[in-house]
């Protein structure tokens, strides 16, 4: 039985990315692409990206690994652009090799930078210090796995890199930065870190990873000259992009389109496809401003309960809110998607309406497009929102046509609004509750 996704939907190089917060569900849809696609590449983000891909019942999260990995025979990357933790890493390729997984097809990059033990030590008592001197919501509410500190040292050009690990006559220098590591933290008040673990643990990292070590730029252009079609695997979601997102509540790489060309070596001109994935309603992790956000109670309690929505890296609530269409077109816009994906939206089964935000009220004036001085949104924009008649029954829905007509109408609404085509909707986890628009 044909899939959802044909051969023939992929160009070259399709760049597939979370439109909103993050948490948008690209593992599932990764993993519905993954049969017509040569290679697999990640190229931002690190360990504290969490794709959960559920196939018959069993849900398997990946963190740094390519979801393709899943698929025999698709080649995977992981390319500069991503902070590589390779003590979690080994841990990950541990978990597959026990489920029987090929990891031959896996390559990483030598110019990965490395988070180093010490960096998420740093990156917990840097949390916590904020908390303590500013108070509570100060933090970034980071996912505490060192992306920040790592992302520090590289642009402070004193990173350390995958090929420092992995060249013996490099590595005695990675161990250059754990005096000044070790300073902050005690004057943060926290542990340091003993350089005799830092050394075993550089032992066991180098030794693990070496089979891995390969340059990725030859094999992804190699695909690409041989006409094989390549996705390039986005982590996090638009809005946290450290350019574009709602800084400082960000993350420190770019999840946005364009990180697929700086951080995975793709040209632009070879990107024809540019997937955005959004839920049907919006979530959150950590701190920063979310303005459709449900007021806190017993009715965003039970939403979030009911959808699940809790971190599958951290396993920390998600905030929850209606669809905001502010954030969507602004991340149409800046992404260009050529198709968008909408998922879950089964999880507003039976919801006796449906709302999204169409602009913000602010200071008096109405806002219909993103402010690019996002730190206005803090301010606490008042939704002005549209409300559409609830629906039933929409995870039961086996094709497009089958889905419920308030389900239709919302979609066409949504297309309209956004001025971006929804190319297929997740109506449930399974990788069968995926529905490819007619034609
Ligand atoms: P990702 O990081 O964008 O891949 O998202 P996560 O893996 O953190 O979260 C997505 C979660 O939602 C996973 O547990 C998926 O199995 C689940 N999921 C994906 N699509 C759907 C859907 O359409 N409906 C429901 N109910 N769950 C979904």
């Amino acid at each position: 039985m044909p899939g959802p996704f044909h051969v023939g939907d992929l160009m070259p190089v399709t760049v597939l990315i979370g439109a909103q917060w993050g948490d948008e569900g690209k593992g599932k849809i990764i993993d519905a692409l993954a049969p017509g696609l040569q290679m697999v590449v990640r190229y931002q983000g690190g360990p504290n990206a969490g794709h959960t891909v559920i196939v018959g019942g069993k849900r398997t999260v990946l963190h740094q690994v390519p979801t393709g990995i899943l698929h025999p025979g698709i080649a995977c990357l992981i390319s500069p652009g991503v902070l590589l933790d390779p003590w979690e890493l080994l841990d990950e390729l541990a978990m597959l090799r026990e489920n029987g997984v090929d990891l031959e097809r896996l390559t990483v990059s030598p110019a990965c930078h490395l988070i180093m033990p010490w960096h998420r030590l740093l990156d917990r008592a840097r949390e916590a210090a904020l908390d303590r001197q500013a108070g509570p919501g100060a933090a970034i509410g980071t996912t505490g796995r060192g992306m920040g500190p790592c992302a520090m040292d590289k642009a402070g050009r004193r990173g350390v890199r995958l090929g420092d690990l992995l060249d013996p006559a490099r590595r005695a220098a990675c161990e250059a930065g754990l005096a000044a590591a070790n300073a902050e933290l005690e004057s943060l008040g926290a542990e340091p870190l003993a350089r005799a673990d830092l050394h075993a643990a550089l032992e066991r990292g180098a030794a693990g990873l070496a089979p891995h070590l390969g340059d990725t730029r030859p094999l992804l252009h190699g695909v690409l000259q041989r006409g094989g079609r390549v996705l390039m695997e986005g982590a996090q979601g638009m809005m946290l992009d450290l350019e574009w997102g709602t800084y400082p509540f960000v993350t420190s790489t770019h999840p946005s389109a364009g990180g697929a060309c700086t951080g995975g070596g793709v040209p632009l001109r070879e990107v024809d496809q540019v997937i955005g994935i959004g839920k049907a309603y919006c979530t959150r992790v950590g701190n920063g401003p979310f303005p459709t956000e449900f007021e806190p109670g017993a009715f965003a309690d039970g939403f979030r309960t009911a959808a699940g929505e809790f971190g599958a890296t951290t396993g920390r609530p998600r905030r929850c809110g209606w669809f905001d269409a502010v954030a969507m077109r602004y991340a149409c816009q800046l992404n260009g998607f050529t198709d968008l994906v909408l998922t879950k939206l089964d999880v507003l089964d039976g919801q006796p309406e449906v709302k999204a935000a169409v602009a913000y009220e602010l200071d008096g004036r109405r806002l219909s497009e993103m402010p690019e001085d996002l730190r206005l949104l803090e301010r606490g924009p008042r939704p002005i929102w549209r409300t559409f008649p609830g629906w039933q029954g929409s995870a039961d829905a086996r094709s497009w046509n089958e889905l419920p007509q308030p389900v239709l109408d919302y979609l066409a609404w949504l297309e309209e609004d956004l001025g971006t085509r929804i190319s297929w909707v997740s109506n449930g986890p399974e990788r069968s509750q995926l529905l490819r628009r007619n034609a």
